[in-house]
């Protein structure tokens, strides 16, 4: 294959792909196979000998979308959105084409530029004040994880990366059980250990209590332990919580504490002025991470980090060894500074074209549109008399449950194995619940509201 034959066969990708989107309501949401069907599919051991790309595409088209769960499907209701807009997926292409490395301003200048212009469009577009800066990471999880590396480094005076943690007091993070996996996940992998998150109680709203953070750490320093920062919550995976931010952050700061705050999925409805309250005070926080790969329409990966002030963590993740100088140009930004990994990929492209293409006040109608039909779809829930709402919708999240666990277990089946919506399930106080969160780029209300349309077929039953 070579690149005359590639701008043949992106032709007959991009037929496949407009013949794909307009096709999905007619397939499962859900792949519905067994583990190993795909598998079974492939030869064992690689070809020799090149093949045919029409033999290529032929076994792509008779296995691979069979074996899919279409998260572009517009009654994909499941976890959280991964929306791709078609501008977001047109930009990936070219930037496919260029398949460039970003990691230093010099080996890709465009991709530098245009992501810090993207990064001060997309904080005056959330409503936050200027002076804070930012950086592109493939997902949340790394961003999360920069900022609590950032934290430890700052709480051992830059000697961790050093020296190691041996010798020194454990260090503490403080953030409340609402708080995603990739929390747990950054503290294990900086060598803070697992033990030493503290999990702080919530209140009726599920918001972490202020007053119990002030004792968590002020009971740490008196054991001697070394708190080291905050992670707040704007927008929990599980059911939408969020934080009270202003008053967390009025802690964090009154003892000198970093503060990192997740709103991974939320922080796209906050371009919507309406929503900002929810994560008020968030200008006080040092770092901010939010996924426009989420709700936005920005094709997966592309996960904003704000900084207020970016030192602290290019103090702790950059390295520049001498193959990586560029001479004389100490005023431009080299990105791979700011994050773990050295490669990066041409993410803003995909930002900078979903934003004109669509325009915020376009994009904003979605997310409202999305918030009104989750309480619109909630309501027709609740007619149904063995129906309990477990959750009231945050944004466009809501939970509900049948009698007892195994029976909502058993709906949660039925309703994923008929496959025209998928929806999964959560743990809430104890409970067996199932999320419902309406966010996919391309859903109607019309979509929306099969949930509880399938919901009361599939009971009555
Ligand atoms: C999705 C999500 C994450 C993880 O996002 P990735 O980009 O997949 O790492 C973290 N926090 C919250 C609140 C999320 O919704």
């Amino acid at each position: 294959m070579n690149h005359d034959d590639l701008n043949h066969w992106s032709k007959r990708a991009a037929d496949w792909a407009t013949a794909y989107h307009k096709g999905l309501r007619d397939r499962p949401v859900r792949a519905a196979l067994v583990p190993g069907a795909i598998a079974a599919q492939l030869p064992a051991t690689a070809p020799e000998a090149p093949e045919p790309m029409e033999a290529i595409f032929a076994d792509f088209e008779a296995i691979v979308p069979e074996g899919m769960t279409h998260w572009q499907h517009p009654r994909f209701f499941a976890y959280f959105p991964a929306n791709a807009s078609p501008a977001s997926m047109l930009a990936e292409q070219l930037a496919n084409a260029m398949a460039c490395q970003g990691m230093l301003w010099q080996t890709s200048p465009a991709a530098t530029e245009i992501e810090q212009v993207m990064i001060g469009w997309m904080r005056e577009a959330l409503g936050l004040p200027e002076g804070f800066t930012g950086t592109i990471h493939d997902s949340a999880t790394t961003a999360t994880l920069s900022a609590i590396l950032t934290m430890r480094e700052q709480a051992t005076a830059f000697q961790g990366n050093i020296k190691g943690l041996n010798g020194m007091a454990p260090l503490r993070i403080y953030a409340s059980a609402q708080t995603h996996s990739s929390v747990d996940k950054a503290v294990r992998v900086a060598g803070i250990g697992q033990d030493n998150l503290v999990k702080i109680p919530t209140d009726a709203s599920f918001s972490m209590r202020p007053e119990a953070l002030r004792a968590a750490i002020e009971a740490d320093q008196a054991a001697g332990l070394l708190p080291a920062g905050v992670v707040l919550c704007a927008g929990g995976t599980s059911i939408g919580a969020f934080d009270r931010i202003a008053e967390c952050i009025a802690v964090a700061k009154a003892y000198g504490l970093p503060v990192h705050v997740d709103a991974a999925w939320a922080g796209s409805a906050m371009i919507c002025p309406e929503c900002r309250h929810m994560w008020q005070g968030v200008e006080g926080a040092d770092s901010i991470v939010f996924n426009p790969h989420k709700w936005l329409g920005v094709q997966f990966d592309c996960a904003i980090q704000f900084l207020r002030d970016p030192g602290p963590q290019v103090r702790t993740l950059g390295l520049r060894p001498s193959y990586l100088e560029t001479a004389g140009r100490e005023e431009i930004v080299n990105f791979n500074e700011w994050t773990v990994p050295l490669g990066r990929r041409f993410r803003a492209l995909k930002l900078w074209f979903t934003l004109r293409a669509y325009g915020l006040e376009a994009l904003r109608g979605r997310m409202r549109n999305h918030v009104q039909w989750a309480q619109d779809s909630m309501e027709e829930l609740t007619k149904i008399p063995q129906v309990r709402i477990t959750t009231q919708p945050i944004l466009s999240l809501y939970t509900f449950a049948l009698e007892d666990d195994a029976a909502t277990e058993n709906l949660l089946n039925r309703i994923n194995d008929d496959g025209r919506i998928y929806l999964t399930q959560t743990r809430h106080e104890g409970r067996y619940v199932i999320r419902v969160q309406i966010g996919q780029f391309d859903c109607t209300r019309a979509d929306v509201m099969m949930i509880p349309q399938i919901v009361a077929e599939l009971i009555g039953q």
